[in-house]
C-alpha cells in the first residue's frame, strides 16, 4: 500500500487563508485507515481549525469531521476494515482505550480524544488517515452526499435526543432550524416526540412541518417559553442557538424535571434562573457528538425512518467559498463538498 497523490484544502496559520495544495498520502500505520473522500461537509466547528480556537492546533492543518468515503488503505492491526468499505468519520477522531472514561467504556469523554480536522488532517481532502476505532459504516441505501452532514450534525443531535431521557409522545422543543435543527426536527418527529420548533419568522412555518415538527412557533412574535408552557412544559429543549438570551429564556418553557440541552456555543455566557431549576428538578446540560458506533446508529436510523439533510454542494476546490457560505449563515442548511462525486 504504497503512498497515494491527491488535493487537499489546507489551514496555512491560525487565522489565516485555505490554499489548495497537491500533497502525498502516506500508507496508514497500525490501527489506521486510509479513506478515499467522497464527500465531507462543512460545518461551524471547522472554524476552530480556520481561526485557532484551540490551544495547541499544529499547522498547516485540513479542516473537515463530516467525511462520508472508502476504506483505500488499511494499516496494521486493523481487522475489522477492509478496502472498497464505504465509512463515515466525524467529530470523534478516536480515542486512547486507556484513560478512566475509556476503561468504563465512555470513549466520547476520553481525556486523550482526538478531532477529526484539529488533531489531525481532515476531509477537506482527496484523502484522510484515522484511526480505525473513529469510524463508522454506511449503510447501502445512503448516500456520500447525505451521509457527509449526518457524521456531526446528524450525529449531535440525534446522539443527544436518544440519551435526552425524554420519552415517545412528550414534548421536545428544537431552538432554531438551520443546519443542525432541520435534522433534529426530523429526528425528534421520527422519534415518535411531539416536536416544536421554534425557529424566527412566520416564513419558515411551512419548511419545520414538512421536517416533521407538529407545532411551530414563530420567535420573533410570540414568547416561546410562555407557548410551551402553554403545552404542558417542554420535557427537552434542544438548542442549537447562539443566542445567549434565548437560552436563559428557554429555561422558562420546561416542564416539570424538564431538561435544556445545549448543542450550539452561545456568544457569550448565559444567566441561568436558579430558582426553576432548584423547584422543578430542571437541568441545563450540554452534549458532545458521539463514538463511531454512535453515528453508524444515526445513519441506520436516518435509512430506516426517512431523515435526510437539505444540502448546498461545493466542489473541494471551492472549499473557502462553501467555508464563507457557511459562515454566512445563509446556507440551506447543510455545505457538503462533493470531493469523489
Ligand atoms: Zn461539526
Ligand atoms: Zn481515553
Amino acid at each position: 500500500m504504497p503512498s497515494v497523490k491527491g488535493r487537499a484544502v489546507q489551514v496555512v496559520a491560525a487565522g489565516g487563508d485555505f490554499e489548495l495544495v497537491e500533497k502525498e498520502f502516506p500508507e496508514p500505520g497500525p490501527g489506521h485507515v486510509r479513506i478515499r473522500v467522497q464527500a465531507c461537509g462543512v460545518c461551524h466547528s471547522d472554524a476552530i481549525t480556520k481561526f485557532g480556537g484551540f490551544p495547541g492546533i499544529e499547522y498547516p492543518r485540513v479542516p473537515g469531521h463530516e467525511v462520508a468515503g472508502i476504506v483505500d488503505a488499511v494499516g496494521p492491526d486493523v481487522p475489522l476494515f477492509k478496502p472498497g468499505q464505504r465509512v463515515g468519520l466525524g467529530w470523534h477522531g478516536g480515542h486512547c482505550n486507556y484513560c478512566v472514561p475509556c476503561r468504563r467504556g465512555d470513549f466520547i469523554l476520553c481525556q486523550n480524544v482526538l478531532v477529526s480536522g484539529i488533531n489531525f488532517d481532515g476531509g477537506y481532502a482527496d484523502y484522510v488517515t484515522a484511526p480505525a476505532n473513529a469510524l463508522a459504516f454506511v449503510p447501502d441505501d445512503l448516500s456520500d452526499l447525505d451521509t457527509a452532514p449526518l457524521m456531526c450534525a446528524g450525529i449531535t443531535t440525534y446522539n443527544s435526543l436518544r440519551h435526552s431521557g425524554a420519552r415517545p409522545g412528550e414534548l421536545v422543543a428544537i431552538l432554531g432550524i438551520g443546519g443542525l435543527g432541520h435534522l433534529a426536527v426530523q429526528f425528534a418527529a421520527k422519534s415518535g416526540y411531539n416536536t416544536v420548533a421554534v425557529a424566527r419568522g412566520a416564513d419558515k412555518e411551512p419548511l419545520a412541518k414538512q421536517l416533521g415538527a407538529h407545532t411551530y412557533i414563530d420567535s420573533t412574535t410570540q414568547d416561546f417559553a410562555a407557548e410551551l408552557q402553554k403545552l404542558g412544559g417542554a420535557s427537552v429543549i434542544l438548542s442549537t442557538l447562539t443566542n445567549a438570551e434565548s437560552l436563559t429564556q428557554a429555561i422558562g418553557g420546561l416542564g416539570p424535571a424538564g431538561k435544556l440541552v445545549i448543542l450550539g456555543v452561545p456568544d457569550k455566557p448565559f444567566e441561568v434562573n436558579s430558582v426553576p431549576l432548584i423547584l422543578g428538578n430542571r437541568v441545563v446540560a450540554g452534549w458532545a457528538s458521539g463514538t463511531g458506533m454512535d453515528s453508524e446508529d444515526t445513519l441506520n436510523f436516518s435509512v430506516l425512518a426517512g431523515v435526510k439533510p437539505i444540502i448546498e454542494t461545493y466542489p473541494l476546490e471551492q472549499a473557502p467559498a462553501a467555508f464563507d457560505r457557511m459562515m454566512s449563515g445563509k446556507a440551506r442548511f447543510r455545505v457538503v463538498l462533493t470531493t469523489g462525486n
